[in-house]
């Protein structure tokens, strides 16, 4: 695994949600009302027994909470810092409809996995075995929830990853003050604890290994690559300095030093998620005048409503119903130039007019990769997500899907169940009982 550079403009960024002191941790496990048939297990895509692991914060057994978290998902470290709490478990919480704040669920699971990580509590180990080995391209959420749970039901597992440093987006994509990049590693690093995970970096398939090549080295594969580089904007200037795609300047930022010192008006397009956690990125490094720039209006905009509050307390601003029509500038961007949308969203005649900005970032959407898996007969994409049966399986036998290549996008915690549960369904496929 490479090493990150110490200097990174990650490190600017604070934990937004600080953590439990172990007397917080106690006060807050002793609120759950342990419900039967708990509507936040039914909502957490891992399905994570959380009145069991929360009791056990309750009664002092920290080590057996965070057995009880890992064992339905290994990647519970970082669930615990950037699931979406408020729209799934915490959100499923039966005190919201008692007008009673709901149970802090996240920070209670991220209470328990950080002591097991603090400690190095080992909870489980490699399975009998199995002398079938299975590929993984990927080494994201959902390979790696994969690869983990096929190695404790004892097949070989090679993963294969394009990026010299594994985690997916949770490394390079996901906001700092949810997760560092560091702390990403340090949870690839304790996945890797279960032995006999081969990471091979710098390897994009089917690029460098071929498809066919593939599945002669492996008895089964696993495709979890993800999504694709950023939207452009397809306007005039957009190949100017000073734009660039979202996702590829947060990894930057992530992974590296960005210089702002000279951005003074830096414009977000976009109003998803990522539109949101650029903007409030921009202001936590320093830059004093960020706006977003979308074409709908606030309730229509697709980012999280309790994201974009934050946003607006840190100081965004946003300029609705406008549309990019040109970037201007000479050699770099000095400023976008947008037309005024209608109630749907369509571009209004006559309306242009320029917003100063000596920094762009484009956050419309990634490309989907269904394109990767052409040379792979049977198996289907739509829209460019790649097709599967619930279980992960794809029209080709042996070929499993998961995480946002198949999804479109969501969250960490549907990859790693995706990867988890293909996992199960690729046993049964390779013989397993
Ligand atoms: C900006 C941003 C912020 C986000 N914030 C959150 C958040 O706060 N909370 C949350 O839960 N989710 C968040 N998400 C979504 C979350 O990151 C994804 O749902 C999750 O990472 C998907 O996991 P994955 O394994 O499917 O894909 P990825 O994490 O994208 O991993 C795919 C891996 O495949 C590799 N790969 C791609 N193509 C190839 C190839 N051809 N050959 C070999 N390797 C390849 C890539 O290098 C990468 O390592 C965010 C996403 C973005 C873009
Ligand atoms: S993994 Fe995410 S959704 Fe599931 S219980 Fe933990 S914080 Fe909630």
């Amino acid at each position: 695994m490479s090493d990150l550079p110490k200097q990174r403009s990650e490190t600017a960024f604070a934990d937004y949600k600080a953590a439990y002191t172990p007397a917080q941790a106690a006060v807050e496990a002793h609120r759950c009302l342990y419900c039967n048939d708990a509507p936040c297990i039914a909502v957490c895509p891992t399905s994570i027994n959380i009145p069991e692991f929360i009791r056990k914060i309750a009664t002092g057994n920290i080590e057996g909470s965070a057995g009880t978290i890992f064992s339905s998902n290994i990647l519970g470290m970082s669930c615990a810092r950037v699931c979406p709490v408020e729209t799934l478990c915490v959100g499923d919480c039966v005190f919201e409809n008692m007008g009673v704040p709901p149970v802090q669920i996240g920070k209670l699971q991220r209470f328990a996995t950080d002591a097991a990580y603090e400690a190095g509590w080992q909870y489980f180990e490699a399975g009998a075995d199995s002398g079938k080995s299975v590929g993984i391209v990927g080494a994201g959420p959902a390979g790696l929830a994969c690869a983990h749970e096929l190695r404790r039901l004892g097949h070989a597992v090679t993963i294969y990853d394009k990026r010299p440093l594994p985690g997916g987006l949770s490394t390079g994509g996901i906001a700092p003050y949810k997760i560092r990049a560091d702390s990403a590693l340090a949870e690839v690093a304790w996945v890797l604890q279960i032995g006999g995970i081969d990471i091979q970096h710098n390897v994009e398939i089917p690029g460098d290994i071929g498809w066919e090549e593939l599945s002669t080295r492996h008895d089964a594969l696993f495709l979890g690559f993800g999504l694709g580089p950023d939207s452009t904007l397809d306007i005039p200037g957009a190949d100017l300095d000073g734009i660039s795609g979202a996702v590829e300047y947060i990894e930057r930022l992530k992974l590296g030093v960005v210089d702002l010192s000279k951005v003074r008006n830096a414009v977000v397009v976009g109003g998803g998620n990522t539109a949101v956690d650029c903007v409030r990125e921009l202001l936590g490094l320093g830059v004093a005048n960020v706006k977003m720039v979308y074409r709908g209006n606030e309730s229509q905009m697709t980012g999280y409503a309790h994201e974009w509050s934050a946003a607006k307390n840190e100081g965004a601003r946003v300029v609705w119903h406008a549309q990019p029509v040109a970037v201007e500038g000479e050699g770099s961007v000095s400023g976008l130039r947008c037309c005024r949308t209608d109630a749907n969203k369509k571009a209004m005649p006559e309306t242009e007019h320029t917003i100063a900005a000596d920094l762009i970032l484009v956050a419309t959407g990634q490309a989907k990769l269904g394109d990767l898996v052409a040379g792979l007969d049977g198996v289907q994409t739509e829209w460019g997500r790649v097709v599967c049966n619930d279980d992960g399986s794809t029209g080709m036998p042996g070929i499993y899907a998961g995480g946002d290549c198949r999804n479109g996008g969501k969250e960490v915690v549907n990859a790693v169940a995706d990867g988890r549960d293909a996992a199960r369904a690729m046993h049964t496929y390779l013989g397993g009982v």
